[in-house]
C-alpha cells in the first residue's frame, strides 16, 4: 500500500471513530438524563428541547405566557394523532422551594412517552386524550431558589407587590380567582401567603387562567403538584362552599392513595383543604373546579415533615414512582368514565363510593 493511500485510509478511520464518539455523546446526553437528580431551570428547559426533538410529532413546547422577570412560560403537549380531544392538565412547581414537583412533572412525562406504544391502557388513553404539563410554572422563584442557599426556602413569585421592594412576591396558589382574598391568605406583601394586589395580579396564574379557559370543554382533569404533606387535596380551600361532586372526587382521591400506597407503602390522606390541611382561597386547583373542570386535585408529595421542603435526592425515585400511580389511577377513572369504559379501576371506585356512603348512613345523628 502506497503512504498516500495509508494516510487517506488512517485520516478516514479517525473521521469514523470521530462521529461515532459525536454519536456516542449525543445518545449519552439522551439517555442519562438523570430523572433522580434535582434539575436547574436552564437543565429543564434542555431536557423539553430535546423531547421535542426526539419524540417529533407527538411532543410539541407550548410557550403560553410570561413571568414577571420576562422568562417564557412553557408547557409539553403531548398528542398522538391530529384530531381534537379530550386533555390532562398537570402543573408543578407553582411553588418554588417544594422541588420534588418539577422533578415529578419531568418523570410523568418520560412514564407517559417510555409507554405509550407498549402499555394498551395508556395508548388507548392517548388516543382519547391530550397531556398538557408544565414542569415549572413559577420559573423565577426556582430560579431564584438555586441562586444560593440563602433563597432555597422561596415559596412566591418575584414581583414587587404592592409595597415595592421591601417585601417581593405572591403567592401564586392565592392569586387565581377563585373566593379570593377570603380565608387562609395575608394582605401583608411580607407574608409566605400574600394574595397579590388583586385577584390575577401575576403574570403566572394570567397566564394558566388564559390557557385554560380556552380548553375548558377539553380539561376533563387539573392536576397541580405541591409538597409536602403525603396528601391528596380536593376542592374546595373555602369551608362554606362543597363541590356538586364532593363524594365522587372523595372516592376517586381515596382509590388514588391506595394506589399510592401499593408502591411504597406510604400513606396519603384525602381530603378537602380545610378538612385535613388548612383553610385557603384563590387556588389554581379551587379556580379549575370552579369554572367547570370536573376532576381537580392537589398533591402534596413527599414527605410528611422530616426534610420537608429539602426532600433528600435519594427519595426522589420511590416518590415519583409512587405519585405516578396515585395519578394514573385518577386519570385512568376520568378517561374512562368519559368515553363509557367499564375497568377495575371505576368498579373500586364504586365501592369505595358505597362504603363511604354506608359509613355515612351509619354515623349520621340519631334525631
Ligand atoms: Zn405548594
Amino acid at each position: 500500500m502506497s503512504q498516500s493511500i495509508r494516510g487517506i485510509l488512517v485520516l478516514l478511520v479517525l473521521a469514523g471513530l470521530g462521529s461515532l464518539g459525536r454519536v456516542g455523546k449525543c445518545a449519552e446526553h439522551r439517555v442519562n438524563y438523570d430523572y433522580f437528580k434535582y434539575h436547574t431551570m436552564a437543565e429543564i428547559t434542555g431536557w423539553m428541547e430535546q423531547l421535542e426533538k426526539e419524540h417529533q410529532g407527538v411532543v410539541t413546547i407550548v410557550p403560553y405566557g410570561q413571568t414577571y422577570e420576562n422568562r417564557s412560560i412553557t408547557l409539553l403537549k403531548i398528542s398522538v394523532g391530529s384530531e381534537k380531544k379530550k386533555a390532562i392538565w398537570m402543573d408543578c412547581g407553582i411553588h418554588s422551594r417544594e422541588w420534588i414537583s418539577p422533578a415529578f412533572c419531568q418523570y410523568f412525562v418520560k412514564q407517559i412517552l417510555d409507554t405509550y406504544q407498549t402499555d394498551e391502557k395508556m395508548k388507548q388513553m392517548l388516543s382519547n386524550m391530550d397531556f398538557y404539563i408544565t414542569p415549572v410554572l413559577n420559573m423565577d422563584g426556582y430560579v431564584y431558589t438555586w441562586q444560593n442557599i440563602t433563597n432555597r426556602l422561596w415559596r412566591k413569585s418575584r414581583s414587587p407587590g404592592n409595597c415595592g421592594d421591601s417585601c417581593m412576591g405572591t403567592d401564586l396558589n392565592r392569586n387565581f380567582d377563585a373566593n379570593w382574598g377570603t380565608v387562609g391568605v395575608s394582605r401583608n406583601c411580607c407574608s409566605e401567603v400574600y394574595n397579590g394586589a388583586k385577584e390575577l395580579s401575576e403574570t403566572e396564574a394570567q397566564a394558566v387562567t388564559s390557557f385554560v379557559l380556552g380548553k375548558r370543554n377539553e380539561i376533563m382533569c387539573f392536576l397541580t403538584i405541591h409538597s409536602y404533606g403525603q396528601l391528596i387535596l380536593l376542592p374546595y380551600g373555602h369551608p362554606n362552599v362543597s363541590a356538586p361532586n364532593i363524594d365522587e372526587l372523595m372516592s376517586v382521591g381515596v382509590a388514588a392513595a391506595e394506589a399510592i400506597k401499593n408502591v411504597h407503602g406510604m400513606s396519603y390522606t384525602v381530603g378537602t383543604s380545610p378538612n385535613v390541611l388548612y383553610p385557603n382561597s384563590g387556588s389554581s386547583r379551587d379556580w379549575a373546579r370552579l369554572i367547570g373542570i370536573p376532576y381537580t386535585f392537589t398533591f402534596e408529595l413527599r414527605d410528611k415533615g422530616e426534610h420537608g421542603f429539602k426532600l433528600p435526592e435519594d427519595q426522589i425515585q420511590p416518590t415519583c414512582e409512587e405519585a405516578y400511580e396515585g395519578a394514573r389511577s385518577i386519570i385512568t377513572y376520568v378517561h374512562d368514565k368519559t368515553f363509557n369504559i367499564p375497568n377495575a379501576a371505576s368498579t373500586l371506585i364504586a365501592t369505595i363510593w358505597m362504603v363511604l356512603l354506608t359509613l355515612c348512613l351509619t354515623s349520621a345523628p340519631l334525631l
